[in-house]
């Protein structure tokens, strides 16, 4: 495993990210990490870059401190967090150009990329991964406190799904328990990160459940949102959390697709299935990644074209 202290002992600039689009886990693991190293080396110059998260996280202590403009920092040590470093967007630049680069993820389509790796596809989460490479370095826990623990346990809860994903193991089990013990308020964290929705959240959701498609014999569902619709429904990039996950829970359905189109052009696709078909076999079929039972991707052409490819891939494994 990696030692955070001998790794980052000697550095004097130190610098984290995660990938696009960044969803709770990557919140959780990269400004863990954060905290963690600005606070156990206070002299150093510890930065995150990353694109802006949803509000709903503003609460996580480093958030507002996320560096967003580019400039020519050559970072000693660079953390690549819950990503491959191609899928870090304008970070992988300084990725690319730091004297040791590192990475953590839990995808199983990441092979481990840098000088030093630490990827376990068995992991609920990057924000589990954090917090062993955190116990390792603190095994006293002088550093972790109520608000490091939240941090984590924030990541953990978003990507296993409030421990109810079969990522969910006795080890996170541990953790999460290890962590509720600094006190913070954690049903408050699991309603309002977690199930919470905002009423154009719902209306969105409601939306993609009207237009959604079953096919291949009641067992591959897919809903698509053009720009139009989400023009018309006032929705931003993020409205469409946990609408893939609500697709999947169609009786008889084996893997779920959600599509809808981004500003860049063409579409970003999200995955889920019930372990019957490996949905990151199919995202990486189109360049995209994931585990098993949630992956995703990103794709151009008409949504016909697109949903046609799909359920090629999709068919192909039932
Ligand atoms: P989501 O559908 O929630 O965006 O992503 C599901 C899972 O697949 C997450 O673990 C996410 O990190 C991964 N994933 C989503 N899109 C991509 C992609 O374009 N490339 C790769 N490598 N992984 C992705
Ligand atoms: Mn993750």
């Amino acid at each position: 495993m990696i030692n955070l202290i001998s790794l980052c002992q000697n550095a004097e600039k130190i610098g984290i990210s995660g990938h696009i689009r960044p969803d709770g886990d990557c919140v959780g693991s990269t400004m863990g990490l954060w905290q963690f190293l600005s606070r156990r080396f206070p002299e150093k110059k510890v930065e995150v870059r990353l694109e802006r998260p949803s509000e709903l996280y503003d609460f996580v202590p480093g958030v507002s401190k996320i560096v967003e403009n580019e400039d020519d920092v050559v970072y000693d040590v660079y953390f690549v967090v819950d990503s491959v470093p191609e899928r870090t967007g304008m970070a992988e630049k300084y990725y690319n150009a730091a004297k040791i680069k590192v990475n953590i993820d839990h995808h199983i389509t990441n092979e481990g990329a840098g000088d030093m790796c630490y990827i376990d596809a068995g992991a609920s989460s990057a924000s589990e991964l954090v917090y062993d490479l955190i116990k390792e370095a603190d095994p006293e826990g002088e550093y972790m406190d109520e608000s490091l623990a939240k941090t984590l346990y924030l990541g953990i809860i978003q990507d296993c799904g409030v421990f109810g994903y079969s990522n969910t193991s006795s080890k996170t089990m541990r953790i999460a328990a290890d962590l509720i013990s600094y006190g913070f308020d954690f049903p408050k964290l699991i309603d309002e990160t977690f199930y919470e929705k905002t009423f154009l959240q719902n209306k969105v959701l409601g939306e993609a459940l009207q237009k959604s498609v079953l096919c291949l014999s009641g067992q591959f569902i897919y809903s698509i949102l053009t720009r139009e619709d989400i023009d018309r429904l006032g929705a931003g990039e993020h409205d469409f959390e946990g609408i893939v996950n609500q697709l999947r829970y169609t009786k008889g359905v084996k893997a779920a697709a959600f599509l809808h189109e981004i500003p860049e052009g063409g579409y970003k696709v999200s995955l889920r299935s019930g372990g019957a078909v490996d949905v990151a076999k199919a995202a990486q079929a189109f360049g995209g990644g994931g585990h098993v039972r949630a992956a995703g991707c990103t794709l151009k052409g008409t949504p016909g074209q697109i949903v046609e490819r799909l359920t090629a891939q999709i068919s192909e494994q039932l």
